[in-house]
């Protein structure tokens, strides 16, 4: 209980500007009470009147019946659409809340844990975190309007209403049993849907490769295992709701029976009379509500966990949150520096040591053995990860220090194979420049060498990228990737070369998109063909995760064997 105020005020949070129209659910709740309590009576007033004869009454209780039934259906609507205006409000806000609080998160644990995790927290765990004030408003006015027919049994005839009791407590103890059983399968329930909505954004997101692959077959064995897995224990969930609603229907019809057998006696003996004994049996389906207790404890125990796992990710408390320094930089230079900079992912080390130094505008290479450790450097400075010893500074300063608009606003990222958004050309720009004017969008795509293309296409900037539009080619890409970078304009430009084979024209054009940005940038290359870092200010040979040289191309070809070995072997592969 202490968990559920706890999990209670937190929600509150995100339902607390609806007072109004809580208030207003609440009246509307009390109406409903009223109505339920009425209904009864006049159903048993118009047997009366019929059994009187007396038209003229039975004609004026028809009109009033008539009127309650208009004003539940009233009720009945109204209590929906507001109970939906506030579950649509607070909905959206957890979910715009969750979304920002899920873009914070550490990579390291994104990777660890996959993204089913943060689906089912984003869209189920949330919905559950909006439901739960309207839902407990109408199980409490149920549990009102039960408690109202209890007292109206108590009047009408004490011994039924003993009776009522008894079968009470024993459904009671029923639902108990079944509540604690289905809390404990739908914990497991829910492990199983996070890793198989992991599993079916992959099959969506990796379609394409899982295609190139021709791993279907082993890709949907291993989907069917996990959807059989979880439907199967979803299944075995909803079998206990099944055995129990058996249990209860049966065990209400032989209740309901007994208490006609009760009533049949109590004409007999005229302790009750006709009418009472219709609105008794009326009342009387309170016995039907008694899961209303179960249900209560359902809602209770099942916003909880979901209460917890939304917490979880607002919180930081499980899953860490990136940590940045308060200091921001205006203008930076450009220049960085790792000093004796050790990292891991897991155990095995992949930076031992790394020290280098990078001037503001200067264009730098780094060669190596495919995982040498080349795209972790990349991935430290923008503080994607944390080194586990060592420091990295930007223009002096420990990035530790700095805020994250410094430093990612200060650096962009042109990877192998860049995010590009499922967007028109000039949404993709605008997305990194709110205000980006035409000219400067032009400009950015000119020094890209990406223009030209462009206004080949039918609907030039606004053409639709992706799904629904047209697909670049890798080259194109990582061209539209370096005008988002000219259009940021942020002084350190990180270009992971593209490792498949591109054709020599756009092979020339990126190398020219690149030859535009230089003295104007830093730039740091991953290069995986040296013929495009020839002209590279400095290129460091990175091996066993320290720089075992460094120089120009021709310093390196006449210190560095294992770099003139590397040059060699590529000039023979070309031949
Ligand atoms: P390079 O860019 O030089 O090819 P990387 O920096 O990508 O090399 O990788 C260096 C090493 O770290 C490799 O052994 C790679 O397997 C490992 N590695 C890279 N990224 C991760 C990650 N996210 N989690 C665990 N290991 C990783």
């Amino acid at each position: 209980m202490k968990e559920f105020i706890k999990n209670l005020k937190f929600a509150w949070n995100y339902t607390k500007d609806q007072k109004l129209k809580l208030i207003l659910l609440f009246f509307i709740n009390i109406l409903a009470i009223i109505v339920s309590i009425l209904m009864p009576i006049y159903y048993a007033k118009i047997m009366v009147e019929l059994s009187n004869n007396n038209l003229f009454n039975l004609f004026i209780v028809a009109i009033i019946l008539a009127f309650i039934e208009l004003a539940r259906s009233l009720i009945n609507y109204f209590n929906r659409l507001i109970a939906q205006i506030i579950y649509k409000d607070s909905f959206t806000k957890i979910q715009i809340e969750l979304g920002k609080e899920t873009l914070k998160l550490e990579n390291k644990v994104m990777e660890e844990n996959g993204s089913g995790v943060f689906i089912q927290r984003l869209s189920s765990d949330a919905s559950s975190l909006a439901d739960i004030f309207y839902n407990l408003f109408e199980y409490i006015t149920n549990l009102l309007a039960y408690l109202g027919k209890y007292v109206g049994i108590f009047i009408i005839s004490k011994i039924v209403f003993l009776y009522v009791l008894i079968a009470t407590i024993l459904l009671a103890i029923i639902e108990k049993v079944r509540a604690k059983k289905i809390n404990e399968k739908d914990k497991l329930v829910r492990e199983k849907k996070e890793s198989t909505s992991g599993f079916i954004a992959e099959l969506v997101r990796g379609n394409r490769d899982i295609k190139m692959l021709n791993a279907e077959e082993p890709f949907i064995n291993e989907f069917q295992n996990k959807i059989k897995d979880a439907n199967n224990e979803l299944f075995k969930m909803q079998g206990i709701r099944r055995k129990y609603n058996l249990l209860s229907s049966i065990l209400n019809n032989i209740l309901d029976f007994i208490i006609i057998l009760i009533m049949i006696y109590l004409l007999m003996k005229k302790y009750l009379i006709p009418v009472n004994a219709v609105i008794l049996w009326n009342y009387s389906s309170v016995l039907y509500g008694v899961d209303y207790f179960g249900r209560i404890v359902d809602i209770i125990k099942n916003f909880n966990l979901s209460a917890k796992r939304v917490f979880d990710v607002i919180k930081g408390e499980e899953f860490s949150k990136e940590k940045f320094g308060s200091t921001h930089l205006p203008h930076i230079n450009g220049d960085f520096e790792f000093k004796n900079v050790y990292f891991s992912y897991k155990k095995e080390k992949v930076l031992k040591g790394l020290n280098f130094k990078v001037n503001a505008n200067e264009t730098v290479a780094f060669v190596g053995k495919s995982g040498s450790g080349k795209t972790t450097i990349f991935n430290l400075l923008c503080k994607m990860y944390e080194p586990q010893k060592g420091t990295i500074t930007i223009d002096g300063i420990n990035i530790k220090k700095l805020d994250k608009d410094t430093i990612r606003g200060n650096i962009t990222i042109i990877s192998q194979n860049p995010y590009i958004f499922n967007m028109t050309i000039r949404e993709n720009l605008t997305l990194v420049k709110e205000n980006l004017t035409e000219e400067d969008m032009v400009e950015a795509c000119k020094l890209a060498c990406l223009h030209d293309y462009i206004m080949t296409l039918p609907k030039k900037y606004d053409t639709m990228i992706g799904e629904g539009g047209i697909n670049l080619s890798g080259g194109q890409k990582q061209r539209l990737a370096i005008a988002r970078a000219f259009v940021q304009k942020t002084e350190i430009i990180l270009f992971d070369e593209a490792t498949s084979a591109l054709d020599n024209e756009t092979q020339e054009m990126i190398q020219k998109a690149i030859d535009n940005m230089k003295k104007d940038y830093t730039i740091l290359i991953i290069a995986h063909r040296l013929s495009t870092i020839i002209n590279a200010d400095r290129i460091m040979f990175i091996e066993d995760g320290v720089i075992k040289n460094e120089g120009t191309h021709k310093e390196l070809l006449k210190n560095c064997e294992s770099y003139k070995h590397l040059y060699e072997s590529e000039l023979k592969s070309r031949k």
